[in-house]
C-alpha cells in the first residue's frame, strides 16, 4: 500500500477568499467521486474552515487530499474525504450522541457538531497532550466551546457520557476496542480502521438487538491507536 507524501512546510499565502473557492470546489469534489452524498454532511463540509485546523506552514495545503502533520507524537489531520469515508456509512445526523477516539486538529469534531445540531451531543478523546491543546485552541478560536474534550485513552471511550449513538475512531486499531461497543446505543454504529496483516481495512459495525453487524467499507492508512489494552489513569479536564 502506498504511503502518503507529505507536501514541505512553507509561509501560507492564501487568502480566506481563496480557502473559501478551493472549500467549494473540493466539496462538488466529494460528491462527483461518490464520497459525499446527505445534506447535512454537505453543509457542515462547506460551513467548516479547514484551514483553521492546520498548523501555519502547512495551511496552504489545507484542501490537498493529503493528511497534514499537528503538534504532538503522531497526529494528523486527516485528508479532506476521510470525514465524509465515515459520517456517510455512520448515517451521523441531527440529535445523536457522537463519540470520537482521537481528536487530532478537531476538524472532525467541529463538522460532527455541526451536523448533529444543538440537540446532539458531541465527545472527542486524544491521548497527546499537546495534539489535545492545539485541537482545544483551534476549536475555542473557531467558537465551538459545546465540545467535551477529554484527555486520555479514547480506546476506552468516554463511560460518563455514554451511550453514543455514533462512534468513529481515527486511528488503526487491532479490532475495535470492546469498551466502545459497550458503550454504543442499540442500533448504534461505530467506524474503524483496522489493521490486517501489512494493511487497514474500515471497518463498520452495528450494533442490534439480535447481535453485531460487521463489514468491511475499503482499505485504508491511518496512524495507530496508542496503548491499545493498556488501562492508563484516565484523565480529564
Ligand atoms: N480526527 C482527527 C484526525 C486524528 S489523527 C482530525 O479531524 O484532525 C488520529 C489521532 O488519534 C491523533 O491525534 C492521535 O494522537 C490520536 N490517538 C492515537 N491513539 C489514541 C488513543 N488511544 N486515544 C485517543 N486518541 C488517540
Amino acid at each position: 500500500m502506498k504511503g502518503w507524501i507529505v507536501p514541505p512546510p512553507k509561509e501560507p499565502t492564501k487568502s480566506r477568499e481563496e480557502f473559501k473557492k478551493e472549500r467549494i470546489a473540493k466539496v462538488s469534489w466529494l460528491v462527483e467521486h461518490g464520497y459525499l452524498r446527505s445534506d447535512r454532511i454537505k453543509e457542515a463540509l462547506l460551513k467548516v474552515p479547514r484551514e483553521d485546523f492546520i498548523p501555519r506552514n502547512y495551511r496552504d495545503y489545507a484542501y490537498r487530499e493529503v493528511p497534514l502533520p499537528l503538534p504532538g507524537e503522531q497526529a494528523t489531520i486527516s485528508c479532506p474525504h476521510s470525514y465524509p469515508l465515515f459520517y456517510e456509512p455512520l448515517g451521523l445526523d441531527k440529535g445523536h450522541r457522537f463519540l470520537e477516539v482521537g481528536l487530532g486538529s478537531g476538524y472532525g469534531a467541529a463538522i460532527a457538531r455541526e451536523i448533529v445540531g444543538s440537540d446532539g451531543l458531541i465527545v472527542s478523546v486524544e491521548i497527546d497532550p499537546l495534539t489535545f491543546e492545539f485541537a482545544k485552541g483551534n476549536l475555542e478560536n473557531a467558537g465551538y466551546n459545546d465540545i467535551v474534550l477529554v484527555k486520555g485513552d479514547g480506546g476506552l471511550g468516554y463511560p460518563e457520557m455514554s451511550p453514543y449513538d455514533r462512534i468513529a475512531v481515527t486511528a488503526a486499531c487491532i479490532e475495535i476496542p470492546s469498551p466502545l461497543i459497550e458503550q454504543l446505543s442499540i442500533e448504534g454504529r461505530v467506524i474503524a480502521p483496522v489493521l490486517k496483516d501489512d494493511t487497514q481495512e474500515l471497518v463498520f459495525l452495528e450494533k442490534g438487538v439480535k447481535g453485531i453487524q460487521r463489514n468491511v467499507i475499503c482499505e485504508v492508512l491511518y496512524v495507530l491507536l496508542r496503548n491499545e489494552g493498556i488501562r492508563p489513569q484516565h484523565l480529564t479536564e
